[in-house]
């Protein structure tokens, strides 16, 4: 067959084989096994077409939280050739709009609880909520689906960090390349458990999920992650593996850990920087078991940071997985020595394939510029320094953010730490760090400093040193700078 890295294929092939396997198992406890959650996608597929007049081409965005529904909408819109628009459910009414309006949907499947947010959108868009896809699958008419006249994509959005967020086509790869390059070097196998805690609509969640249709997983999903839920349901379903984001170790561990500890054999995350402090606590708690991915929308993932890797190089990204190249070039595009910081380039099937808006990112010789900076060791191990539009240049000397609140995310007071550069009159750019403590701990302004002093260059020290409950984040766990500045004033 064309393995298609598709869902539709995936779930296809899955129901075929295993029909009763359970392929979802909700926070409720609820079952769907994979030849229903086929049956109820096909049935939705089917509705679209004669009641809602869903046609190829069409785009039908998803904003849902992690459940079935989520699934079964990517995998209708795919029967009918329509391009699936995954929405970041943190997006405000707002800014739902304008994606609406820029994706030019047709349709828009929600959960109830954003009715609210959706009623500033178009009146011809046509809106579903949770009760009325039901009644799509419940009343679907029977009969044949055929093949659609053009392939599906599926269009995830960036995470809107550093603007409005963009619209990135995914590829759909043919072959076993993406499904590899993963399990060559996470020990993942066919019909694990997994708890996908990272958000589905996100690049990251998105990418886990296609993995465990591969793999014909179990696949454990709350619509919204919960620190206690999510330790409950790892042992009560014997969980193989969980996918998160890094901010969620951070909440994983101001818990107290169960005991005995959940079965785990891998936990994966992905999507921001992973502070190597949170990545020993977390290793040391629930054993040798992390694997940091580094990726975007735009490359999904670039490369794997293995527990042994973390256990030596506690901030690194790891080394790229079979069919992925990874360069560090200097500004004239030429690859600079190692240990030396450059412009990240990636290269690998499953670059995506440009923005909806027609914008495209920088390539060369085949690879993609991630807009990140990062340096790569004599071993061959990358580490990302941040996003180049973050570096701050203070008194002309370069600091990245990720190595200072590294560092102070060392301090036992610490839980959270965030910094930026602020506009400074004799500078150009001073450092303001913002520091969100344990319970109960307090520390005082110069105490950090004075840290930061003992530890790293002298420009490197934040001049501004502002305490906090918690950080802004999305909802994939990304620090919000933007909040934070308009926070600092
Ligand atoms: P936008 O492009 O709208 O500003 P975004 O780039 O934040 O959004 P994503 O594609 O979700 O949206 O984020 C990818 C970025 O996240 C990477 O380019 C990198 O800066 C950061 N990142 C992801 N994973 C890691 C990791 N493991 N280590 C360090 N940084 C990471």
């Amino acid at each position: 067959r064309r393995w298609g890295w598709g869902l539709a294929g995936e779930l296809r092939q899955a129901a075929a084989r295993e029909p009763d396997r359970p392929a979802i198992i909700d926070e409720d406890g609820h079952e769907l096994a994979y030849a229903e959650l086929l049956d109820r996608a096909e049935r939705l597929a089917r509705s679209l077409r004669t009641a809602v007049g869903v046609r190829a081409g069409d785009r039908i965005g998803v904003l849902c939280r992690n459940h079935h529904g989520l699934i079964e909408t990517i995998v209708a819109a795919t029967l009918l050739g329509a391009d699936a628009v995954l929405m970041n459910s943190g997006l405000s009414g707002a800014q739902l709009a304008t994606v609406a309006g820029e994706q030019r949907l047709r349709v828009l499947v929600h959960d109830t609880e954003f009715a609210d947010r959706v009623t500033g959108l178009p009146a011809d868009l046509h809106r579903l909520d949770e009760q009325a896809r039901e009644d799509l699958v419940t009343g679907a008419s029977r009969g044949e689906l055929r093949p659609p006249e053009r392939a599906a994509r599926i269009i995830v959005l960036t995470s809107g960090t550093t603007g409005a967020p963009k619209g990135a086509r995914r590829p759909t790869p043919a072959g076993f390349g993406p499904l590899v390059s993963i399990i060559d070097r996470i020990p993942l196998h066919a019909r694990d458990r997994v708890l996908i805690a990272a958000p589905l609509f996100h690049t990251w969640g998105f990418a886990a999920l296609q993995v465990c249709l591969a793999l014909r997983a179990t696949i454990v999903l709350h619509r919204r992650f919960d620190p206690t839920a999510t330790l409950t349901a790892l042992g009560a379903h014997r969980c193989d593996a969980l996918f998160a984001v890094p901010v969620m170790l951070q909440r994983l561990l101001e818990h107290p850990a169960p005991d005995p500890r959940p079965p785990l054999k891998v936990v994966a995350v992905s999507g921001s920087a992973l502070p190597g402090s949170l990545a020993s606590a977390f290793m040391d708690t629930y054993g040798d078991v992390l694997y940091n991915l580094y990726g975007s929308t735009e490359v999904s993932w670039a490369s794997i940071a293995a527990p042994a890797d973390l256990r030596t190089a506690p901030t690194t990204a790891g080394r790229p997985p079979h069919g992925t190249r990874v360069a560090i070039l200097d500004d004239a595009g030429l690859p600079v020595p190692s240990g030396r910081v450059g412009r990240i380039f990636v290269g690998n099937e499953m670059l995506f394939e440009g923005y909806t808006s027609g914008a495209g990112r920088e390539r060369r010789d085949g690879l993609l510029d991630t807009g990140d900076l990062g340096r790569m060791n004599a071993d061959g191990l990358l580490f990302v320094d941040g996003r180049a539009d973050d570096m701050i240049v203070s008194g002309g000397e370069n600091v990245f953010p990720a190595e200072v609140e590294n560092l102070l995310a060392e301090l036992p007071q610490v839980r959270e730490v965030a910094v930026i550069g602020v506009p400074d009159p004799e500078y150009g750019q001073r450092l303001a760090a913002f520091l969100a403590l344990h319970r109960g701990e307090t520390l005082d302004e110069e105490a950090v400093r004075e840290y930061v002093r003992h530890h790293l260059a002298r420009f490197s020290v934040p001049r501004d040193v502002v305490f906090v409950k918690y950080l802004p984040r999305n909802a994939t766990g990304k620090v919000l700078t933007r909040e934070l500045r308009r926070h600092h004033g």
